[in-house]
């Protein structure tokens, strides 16, 4: 049970918290005023402490360091007590396990904090250990530079210990390094300790700054998540260090942690400027169904272009010009670094429409290396009778990657640039003869496809096969053949939101559901944590979710991913958007 600690919000694993004390704090934090140490049991058995409403209580324990034998831990374990007041237990990565406890403090800290495959291990284990909705926290090891990687690796409290000891030895903290004090003309900050003039400057103002700069770029990375972009900072902020660069790429190859803790769609966009972008579980997510759950419906032939800066493409000057000249005679597909390929019916489904890219038309290795790939995986799944490369010079090389693998011919009609008026007409000849789809099948293919990438390979036909649309795009409605509506689309995502008679459809169908077991009530707004007897493990934050209990079916989107939801004792984990009772 925690009843001390609450997760607000969550940007992939990193999470904005509150510590419920009397004066309540809110994560990522220092913990140095709030959390209060009942001491260590290797010198003597210690008491079960009063405890109190003020602090976080760490109960006694024995830490273990790194490299301390599994058999010696297991031996000396601190069967924790349970108690009903803020507690903390102390764990490593072998004793870690759920002792009732909100706070629990990782006794390997120091020995990981630098070393970037122990540390993202020390992590991934701890908190698959401990109940999700926990804090964790890292004793000893924070510094101004370090503490937005921790945070974006889930680490909830820091304390200011390392940094004020690293002061009272004359080395000046900032968020990008660490100068001997001794070698700085300027203090390069503004906080109060440094309005000290500088042949004034102490050790105990250095000590004073350093603690300081650690809060304020804690600051950063609260808003950073409240912003949902601490992604985008970190990968700015780790080049400071080579072990902090290592450590979130340690993570990227983590999947299934990161996965798993990251939202199907956010509202923020996207900055996409460096290739460890490519890494980032929105864009191999987006990659991994485009190629693995979308199918093209249409029959006509394919017509690769450029992406543009302005999103959704098809609102950009270049795309307009693209589609007076094909002029629904093919299926768009378009090509970008980051995302891969986007085709038509995707354009809005994010983050096809949330990124921000530098454009410089020279590629990466990686990013040619990685759209090549997406490029031959999506021509491997869907057949065209012929594919036309409306692209410029700097896509070839991406198109000649894959061309030895596709068996469709590849006919090339840029001249310079794919605007020239000799472009356009080429690209308006080479459809000579090709028949036109009308709206209503382009309609329906786009919710047909965007119920495949949401729910999985073929929903789009199980869940819509006799389909009558309303309203225009991009706010399309699904109805079945009686008129009843099913599901509407959301533009500003490129998602479905379901009618309960969509669930209802979801559920009868082969397509696996997501399903959320409560007990007997009816929700009315959301579904809190507690309520939750059981909840799919693959539910994603975002996700549609089929509510149902003894009292009530519902559908709604989730607020949290699904092992958070069966773990969680506080929180919003559904939010309902209709119910009926039973
Ligand atoms: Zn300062």
């Amino acid at each position: 049970m925690t009843d001390h600690f609450e997760i607000h919000e969550r940007d992939g694993a990193a999470r904005l918290g509150e510590v419920r004390l009397a004066e309540p704090r809110t994560t990522p934090a220092l913990a140095d005023d709030f959390v209060e140490d009942a001491g260590s049991l290797w010198p003597e058995d210690r008491a079960v402490p009063e405890g109190s409403e003020e602090h976080v209580t760490l109960l006694p324990h024995r830490a273990f360091p790194s490299g301390t034998a599994e058999e010696v831990e297991e031996a000396f374990a601190v069967p924790y007590p349970d108690v009903d007041y803020p507690s903390g237990a102390v764990v490593s990565p072998t004793t870690a396990r759920d002792y009732g406890a909100d706070v629990y403090a990782l006794s390997t800290a120091g020995g990981i904090a630098g070393h970037a495959s122990a540390f993202r291990e020390a992590i991934v284990d701890v908190r698959a250990a401990i109940p999700a909705d926990t804090a964790l926290y890292l004793s000893g090891v924070a510094t101004p530079r370090n503490a937005a990687v921790l945070a974006y690796a889930g680490v909830d409290l820091l304390d200011a210990h390392r940094a004020v000891v690293k002061g009272t030895q004359g080395k000046y903290l900032t968020s990008e390094g660490e100068h001997f004090l001794s070698d700085l003309e300027e203090l390069p900050c503004a906080c109060p300790a440094c309005r000290t003039p500088r042949e004034e400057f102490t050790r105990e103002d250095c000590a004073e700054h350093n603690e300081n700069a650690l809060r304020a770029e804690l600051a950063t990375v609260r808003e950073r998540i409240r912003a949902g972009r601490l992604r985008d900072y970190v990968e700015g902020q780790a080049r400071h260090e080579p072990w902090l660069t290592a450590a979130f790429r340690e993570f990227d190859q983590e999947w299934s942690y990161l996965e798993e803790r990251t939202p199907i769609y956010r509202r923020s966009g996207m900055a996409a400027t460096t290739d460890d972008t490519l890494r980032r579980v929105e864009i191999q997510r987006f990659a991994e169904r485009v190629t693995s759950r979308y199918r093209n419906r249409f029959d006509n032939p394919l017509v690769l272009v450029p992406c543009s800066a302005t999103k959704p493409y098809s609102e950009s000057q270049s795309h307009e010009q693209f589609h007076d000249a094909i002029q629904y005679r093919a299926h768009l597909v378009s090509m970008t670094s980051p995302i891969g390929v986007v085709p038509q019916e995707l354009e809005t489904t994010y983050p096809a429409q949330h990124y921000d890219t530098a454009v410089t038309g020279r590629w990466t290795e990686t990013e040619i290396e990685f759209v090549a790939r997406v490029l031959r995986r999506y021509l491997e799944r869907n057949e065209y009778p012929r594919i036309v490369a409306h692209l410029p010079g700097d896509y070839r090389e991406i198109v000649d990657r894959v061309e030895p693998h596709v068996d469709a011919p590849i006919e090339y009609t840029v001249e310079d640039h794919p605007t020239t008026t000799d472009s356009i007409a080429n690209l308006m000849r080479a459809l000579d003869g090709e028949l036109k789809y009308g709206k209503r099948e382009r309609q329906h293919n786009t919710l047909k496809a965007i119920a495949d990438y949401q729910f999985g390979e073929g929903a789009g036909d199980e869940l819509f096969d006799e389909l009558s649309i309303q309203s225009r795009y991009p706010k399309l409605r699904a109805h079945d053949g009686e008129g009843e509506q099913l599901a509407a689309m959301v533009p500003q995502y490129g998602t479905l939101s379901l009618t309960l008679a969509g669930a209802r459809r979801w559920v009868e169908s082969a397509v696996p559901t997501k399903r959320v077991e409560i007990d007997a009530f009816v929700p009315h707004g959301n579904v809190l944590a507690p309520g939750i007897v059981e909840a799919d493990e693959t539910i994603r934050t975002g996700d549609e979710v089929v509510v149902e209990g003894p009292k009530a079916f519902a559908i709604g989107r989730a607020a949290m991913f699904g092992r958070e939801m069966a773990e969680s004792t506080r929180g919003v984990a559904v939010d309902v958007r209709h119910v009926e009772e039973r």
